[in-house]
């Protein structure tokens, strides 16, 4: 069941996801060679504190069995494509690329938005991942309003990474978010030629497509949390909550 939100509850998602907006964007100044990611993270978890905020990532269940993670923020470099575990030994390099997945709690809602950065300068490949993954989520967006269907935002999201000649990571999802971190519905960034549920005014999405540069395949690593490409290439992820609303869709996470 798709929950649709209160005026009482989009204003609280308002300001979780003023938070998360808040720490992505005074992440970009600390994300660069020499750094480790698990400075970033501890940096993070102060700030969110600081803004009022509770780390919406830590501590969450893991499924089958898997502990549940461990940290603020999740990290993940280069061929890691989402919910990379923060580390002292992974430090930052010249022409890395890093995704951070920020999640908020505040007053009992969730906040929920991912950046992917630049270390330095990075190759070609590299800015051109990152601009489709961009702009596929923009495109995603735009579809993203009452009376289109979520086949709609798939359907944009990838005709864009296709077209760029990338590959949309499909074992992973956006989500419906609320009082919950995941809610109904599942919003897929692979259009399987289905029209899906029929987007209202008051519901709150969380979009993000995951990118890769080779193919689509993805693996799940030992430590049963980080994500990466099977064949080692580049991936990008970007996500924004947005909240659908009579007057047109807000974008919640947007610095
Ligand atoms: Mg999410």
């Amino acid at each position: 069941m798709i929950l649709l939100k209160t005026d009482r509850e989009l204003a609280l998602m308002r300001a979780a996801n003023r938070i998360v907006a808040q720490v992505l964007s005074e992440l970009g100044e600390r994300v660069k060679p020499g750094v480790t990611t698990l400075e970033l993270d501890q940096w993070a978890e102060q700030r969110i504190l600081g803004l009022k905020g509770k780390p919406g990532f830590k501590g969450y269940g893991g499924r089958n069995g898997a502990p549940p993670f461990p940290a603020t923020l999740c990290t993940s470099v280069n061929q890691e494509v989402v919910h990379g575990i923060p580390s002292l030994k992974r430090v930052l390099q010249e022409g890395d690329i890093i995704g951070v997945d920020v999640g908020v709690i505040y007053e009992g809602y969730y906040g929920d938005g991912a950046y992917t950065y630049a270390v330095g300068s990075v190759s070609a490949k590299a800015h051109a991942l990152m601009d489709t993954c961009q702009k596929a989520l923009l495109l995603g967006i735009e579809q993203a309003r009452s009376g289109n269907h979520l086949g709609d935002i798939a359907k944009a999201i990838d005709g864009c990474v296709r077209t760029a000649g990338f590959a949309v990571v499909r074992d992973l999802s956006g989500h419906g978010i609320g009082r919950s971190l995941h809610e109904d519905p599942q919003i897929l960034n692979y259009y399987d030629g289905r029209r899906g549920a029929k987007l209202k005014s008051r519901m709150t999405l969380a979009i993000e497509p995951m990118i890769n540069a080779g193919t689509y395949e993805v693996r799940t690593m030992d430590d049963d949390w980080t994500v990466v490409t099977c064949d080692g290439s580049l991936s990008a992820h970007y996500e924004h909550t947005v909240a659908l609303t009579d007057n047109g869709t807000e974008i919640l996470t947007r610095c």
